[in-house]
């Protein structure tokens, strides 16, 4: 079965099982709609949810696109390359290009950059600081929901290793963010004040930051 969903067209593959009691769907990373049914479900049953959970549907569908995307790109420093894979050792930057090895450990190479790129920056951002406030050690690593976060008690920031990816400014703001909770530890409007006194144009960053998690 095929279905047309924005003017492109889908497979849909049904996976009829007996021990099934409910219908599920499912886009698979090659973007076929799978759907999960009960052996006696009939051909307009199944349509007929298709077109009730259309929306959700496509939300699936571009959920895996972008995923796609992200995993054919190399993104470092807020520009994307295309990512080619050659038989030569090492990283190799073109103007548009990435070359690398097919075993070339990209997290591995992301999170050497960011040692080095994330002191210099928080460094920078430091001495800038306009409030005094202790020198925090560094701590990078990949999380999932937040960009960075700041223990008021050890001083000890930790920035999301995905900041590498995405333009410097962002990662500056990030550090602002984090810096400021060594003097409020909440959101409150003292925070957003020291932050804003820091770093001008932060509700721009801040919600572009946003737009993207
Ligand atoms: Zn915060």
């Amino acid at each position: 079965m095929k279905i047309m969903i924005n003017n492109e067209e889908y497979n849909v593959v049904i996976d009829k099982k007996i021990s099934t009691k409910n219908i599920y769907i499912r886009v698979k990373e090659n973007l076929d709609i799978y759907v999960t049914c009960n052996t006696f479900t009939t051909d307009r049953e199944i349509i007929k949810l298709i077109n009730n959970n259309i929306s959700s549907i496509e939300k699936m569908i571009n959920k895996r696109k972008r995923k796609k995307e992200k995993e054919e790109y190399f993104y470092y420093l807020g520009k994307r390359y295309d990512l080619v894979y050659l038989n030569k050792d090492g990283i190799t930057f073109g103007e548009e290009k990435v070359f690398v090895n097919n075993s070339f450990d990209l997290n591995k190479w992301y999170k050497k950059q960011a040692e080095e790129i994330f002191q210099i920056e928080l460094d920078k951002m430091y001495n800038a600081f306009i409030y005094r406030i202790p020198y925090p050690s560094l701590c990078i690593r990949k999380m999932k929901t937040r960009w960075g976060v700041c223990n008021t008690k050890t001083h000890k920031v930790t920035l999301n290793l995905e900041l590498i990816k995405k333009n410097i400014i962002y990662l500056d703001y990030v550090i602002v963010h984090e810096l400021s909770h060594l003097l409020y530890p909440n959101h409150s409007r003292d925070f957003w004040q020291c932050v804003e006194d820091n770093f001008k144009d932060y509700k721009k960053i801040r919600k572009e930051l946003k737009q993207d998690e």
